[in-house]
C-alpha cells in the first residue's frame, strides 16, 4: 500500500499535456489555450474619436458659447474606416464620425451637438470652447503593443474570445480534448429509468464520471455498464484501448469473488504503477498503462468513486499568486482550504484564515484547495502555489 502523496507523484510523473491544436476562434468556448496570447498592435491602434462631432484645434475654440459661436471653415468629412490624410490647420476642422483616426493638426473633438451641425456648409459655429484632448481616444492608452493578454492554461470564455478576436487572432491554439473512456463492472447493476428488480440497484457512477469529464474538458468516447464477466471487460477494454488516452472503471477492483478488473487488467498487460492507497474511502484503487493509455480503476461505492475521481482524474490544478503567506511543512504536503480569484488577468490565491483540520466553516468561502509542497517555512505573499479549482463553485 502506498500513500496518497506517492500516489499522486505516479499519476504526476504519467501525466502527459494534451497536443496542442488551431480552433477557430467561435470554436474556442471552453477550451484550454495552449500559447500565451500577446497583443499583436497597440490598443486603440490610432488616435481616433470617441464621439461624431469636429475635429478642431482647441485654440481656436477659446471663447465660444452659445452666444458667441466660433465659425471655423469645413476641411471635409472623416469616417471611420478612413485613413487620416486631411490636415487641419488654423481656423479649420472637419465632421469626423466615431472611431475615425484624428487627423494631423486637430488635438480635440467638439461634439456634434454643441454645433450648428452636420451639413454641406463651408463653415460650422462650434458653441461651445473645447480642451485639449477632448473626446480623443489616444492609441495605445488601453494596452501597449506586446503586452500578454491571455495566458496558457486559461480557459476560454466570451471575454477571451472577444479579446482574442479584437487583436486579429482567428484561429487559436489550445489542447486537444483528451478522450476518456468510463465503464462500471457489477451484476447487480442497471441503468437509471430501467425496471429495478430484485438484488439490482442503479448505476450512478457513470454518471458522476460522465459529468466530471464533460466539465474537466474530456471528451467521453465510450460509456458502458459491463457485467461482473472476464470477457465482457476484454471486449470493452479492446475497444476502449485504441479510442481513449484515459480509462476510468468504478468497480470489481477489491477482494470480491468476482472483482475481475485488476486482474483482466494484468492478463491485457496493463503496467501497474498502485492497487491500493492509504486513504479512507477508496483504499482498492487502482492505476496503470498501456500503450500510453492511463488506466484507473476506482471503487464501486460511490463516494469512494466519486472522491477518487476528484482527487486523481481531476486535473484542474492552476496556478495562482498568493497574496498572503502560506504555511509549509517540512515532510509533509500542506492542504488548505482557501479562495481563487481573478486580479484583473492574473489568478490570486487566498488561504482560509482557519488552519484547523476540524475548522470545516472554512469550507463556507472556499472554492479552491491550495497545496504547497514540503519545504522550509512558509510561502510568501506575492509566490506562487497550485490551487484545485472546486468545479461547483464560481471563481469570482
Ligand atoms: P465493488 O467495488 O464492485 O465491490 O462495489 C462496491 C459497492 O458499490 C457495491 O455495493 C456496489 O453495488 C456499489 N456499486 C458498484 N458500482 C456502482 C455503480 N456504478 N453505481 C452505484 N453503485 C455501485
Ligand atoms: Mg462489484
Amino acid at each position: 500500500m502506498i500513500s496518497v502523496a506517492e500516489a499522486h507523484k505516479i499519476i504526476q510523473d504519467r501525466i502527459r499535456r494534451p497536443e496542442i491544436e488551431t480552433v477557430k476562434v467561435n470554436d474556442a468556448t471552453g477550451r484550454v489555450l495552449a500559447r500565451e496570447i500577446v497583443a499583436t498592435f497597440p490598443q486603440p491602434r490610432f488616435d481616433n474619436t470617441a464621439m461624431d462631432g469636429f475635429a478642431v484645434r482647441a485654440r481656436d475654440t477659446i471663447g465660444a458659447s452659445a452666444d458667441l459661436p466660433v465659425t471655423l471653415s469645413m476641411k471635409g468629412v472623416v469616417p471611420a474606416g478612413s485613413s487620416a490624410d486631411t490636415v487641419i490647420g488654423k481656423g479649420e476642422c472637419c465632421q469626423i464620425m466615431t472611431g475615425a483616426p484624428i487627423p494631423e493638426g486637430a488635438d480635440a473633438v467638439v461634439v456634434v451637438e454643441e454645433s450648428s451641425g452636420f451639413s454641406n456648409n463651408r463653415c460650422v459655429e462650434v458653441f461651445r470652447e473645447a480642451t485639449d484632448g477632448e473626446n480623443i481616444r489616444y492609441g495605445g492608452e488601453e494596452i501597449a503593443e506586446g503586452e500578454t493578454l491571455i495566458r496558457p492554461g486559461n480557459r476560454l470564455g466570451a471575454g477571451e474570445i472577444g479579446v482574442a478576436a479584437t487583436f486579429g487572432f482567428g484561429e487559436l491554439e489550445v489542447y486537444r480534448r483528451p478522450n476518456i473512456s468510463l465503464f462500471a463492472t457489477g451484476d447487480e447493476l442497471i441503468e437509471p429509468g430501467e425496471e429495478l428488480k430484485p438484488g439490482q440497484i442503479y448505476n450512478s457512477n457513470l454518471h458522476v464520471f460522465a459529468e466530471l469529464s464533460e466539465r474537466v474538458g474530456t471528451l467521453v468516447a465510450m460509456q458502458r455498464v459491463l457485467k461482473d464477466s472476464r470477457e465482457s471487460l476484454k471486449d470493452f477494454l479492446s475497444e476502449a484501448m485504441e479510442k481513449s488516452n484515459l480509462i476510468v472503471s468504478s468497480g470489481g477492483v477489491s477482494m470480491g469473488k468476482h472483482d475481475y478488473v485488476r486482474d483482466v487488467f494484468l492478463e491485457l498487460g496493463v503496467k501497474e504503477y498502485f492497487w491500493k492507497v492509504a486513504q479512507k474511502p477508496g483504499r482498492p484503487f487502482f492505476f496503470g498503462e498501456l500503450e500510453e493509455t492511463l488506466i484507473f480503476g476506482l471503487p464501486g461505492n460511490p463516494v469512494s468513486s466519486f472522491v477518487c475521481f476528484m482527487e486523481y482524474v481531476w486535473p484542474n490544478k492552476v496556478t495562482a499568486r498568493l497574496v498572503e503567506s502560506f504555511p509549509r511543512e517540512t515532510e509533509k504536503r500542506r492542504y488548505l482550504l482557501g479562495h481563487v480569484e481573478m486580479d484583473g488577468r492574473e489568478m490570486v490565491a487566498k488561504p482560509s484564515g482557519k488552519y484547523g483540520s476540524h475548522m470545516f466553516t472554512s469550507a463556507l468561502m472556499a472554492n479552491a484547495i491550495l497545496e504547497s509542497p514540503r519545504g522550509e517555512g512558509p510561502l510568501k505573499s506575492g509566490q506562487e502555489i497550485t490551487a484545485r479549482l472546486l468545479p461547483w463553485s464560481e471563481l469570482q
